[in-house]
């Protein structure tokens, strides 16, 4: 099979009158079909209905501890919740403290306080000149509206298979004090599902920052989202390697039940060092009186431990995997050789990352909207929702049908190969 680089302008112009015969067809069909939205499905969510059925009115709400968890108190999450997220992340139960119902609040919080108050008696950032955060591209663009929200000025790193770029890393954060923190999303990264290999970490956990208050922000968002029973990435526990590196304080490594249990009403948390604990818990005491125990106790009842929970993921990858292989599939088959886009097939998370020809992106996503496919806006997975290269486009397979998908790709690969021979054609 030639690419499309290698093929003549006659051949280009002949085949983009049938693929434009063939977009002409989708037009007409009216479709409506959403690709952009990185939630699940209405059958995911029906998967863990039966925890609206653990706590009722007759049931013992009090936790281990004996403590009513319809009143105020326990400030950092019963002991059970904490045991509960602290097995699903491979910490110690005593490295974690339970927030509310989402962990971007919490990464919002951790940046809004350093901002504020800075970070284990350091100047607070918002009196510095300069405040920079790395930010690994692709990436998750909340993460970067956080930094953008604050005024801290986005670095771009390159993700290379392995995890961003430590070459890089390293230089930057260890010239340069006003550099603060890193975006991470290390395992099953949003949006390339890239779990970052041992080296990586270890040399995260290495890390030698100019600023002594630069923090790896460290979104373990997708920990046990895997596609597959048998074939499954590893990610080295950063908290404890970062202790055995001398360096305790370096990471907040964060998680939630979001992609669970129910998206908005699932259990947040983060894990630290014993400083870095002690100092959430101080700001938490000025900020909230007590997070929602019952529905600690309602995920804890449900699923009771981390089998529980594993056992549950299986249900939601059995559910997942014909999608992203519905997607992955037809770009393999209709995109391979054809030197117009790159792919990764993930093992887990919640997306699949396409790369375009340089230049290419926003008028794929245009072209397939004006067909009826929404897509998440080409750039939005860079900072600033700039891509210099105008290449990366996510996709988030979960929330449509399998069916939808299919078709939905289908115009996808249509709508590429007719940006990409104009493109060529230019
Ligand atoms: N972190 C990542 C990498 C995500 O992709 C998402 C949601 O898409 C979140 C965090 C949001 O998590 P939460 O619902 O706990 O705020």
């Amino acid at each position: 099979m030639k690419s499309y680089q290698e093929m003549s302008n006659d051949d280009l112009l002949a085949l983009k009158a049938e693929l434009e015969a063939q977009y002409k067809a989708f037009q007409g069909k009216g479709l409506k079909l959403d690709m952009s939205r990185g939630k699940p499905s209405a059958e995911q969510l029906d998967l863990s209905m039966g925890m609206m059925d653990v706590l009722n009115s007759s049931t013992n709400l009090k936790c281990e501890a004996g403590i009513d968890c319809r009143n105020y108190g326990v400030i950092d999450g019963i002991q059970e919740a904490k045991e509960l997220l602290a097995s699903m992340i491979e910490v110690p139960a005593d490295k974690i403290i339970i927030f509310g119902n989402s962990s971007l609040n919490v990464m919002f919080d951790m940046v809004s306080h350093a901002m504020t108050h800075g970070v284990l008696g350091s100047t607070p950032w918002a009196k510095l000149d300069k405040v920079k955060f790395l930010c690994p591209v692709p990436g998750y663009d909340r993460h970067f509206k956080i930094t953008e929200y604050f005024g801290i000025e986005m670095i771009n790193i390159p993700m290379l298979p392995t995890g961003p770029d430590m070459d890089l890393i390293e230089k930057l954060a260890g010239e340069d004090d006003a550099i603060k923190g890193i975006w991470c999303v290390p395992k099953y990264s949003n949006p390339q599902g890239i779990t970052y290999s041992d080296e990586t970490v270890r040399r995260f956990a290495r890390l030698k920052p100019a600023a002594k208050d630069f923090r790896i922000f460290w979104d373990n968002a997708y920990s046990v989202h895997h596609l597959y029973d048998d074939d499954q990435d590893v990610l080295i526990e950063l908290v404890t390697e970062c202790e055995k590196a001398g360096n305790p304080d370096l990471v907040y490594k964060f998680t939630s039940t979001s992609k669970i249990s129910f998206p908005g009403s699932g259990v947040a948390a983060i894990a630290a060092s014993d400083a870095n604990l002690k100092e959430i818990r101080e700001h938490m005491t000025v900020q909230t009186i007590g997070h929602d125990k019952l529905n600690e106790l309602r995920h804890v009842r449900y699923f009771k431990n981390l089998n529980g929970i594993t056992e549950h993921m299986k249900k939601h990858a059995a559910s997942m995997r014909p999608k992203f292989e519905a997607v992955v599939d037809t770009f393999d088959k209709e995109l391979s050789g054809l030197g117009i886009g790159e792919w990764i097939r993930p093992k887990g998370g919640y997306f699949i990352s396409f790369d375009s020809m340089e230049g290419c992106a926003k008028a794929i996503v245009q072209k397939a909207k004006e067909a009826g496919v929404v897509m998440t806006p080409a750039g939005a997975t860079y900072p600033y929702g700039k891509d210099p290269k105008d290449s990366n486009i996510r996709i988030a397979p979960s929330f449509p049908t399998t069916e939808e998908l299919a078709l939905a790709t289908e115009l996808f690969v249509l709508c590429v190969k007719l940006v990409s021979i104009d493109k060529i054609l230019e």
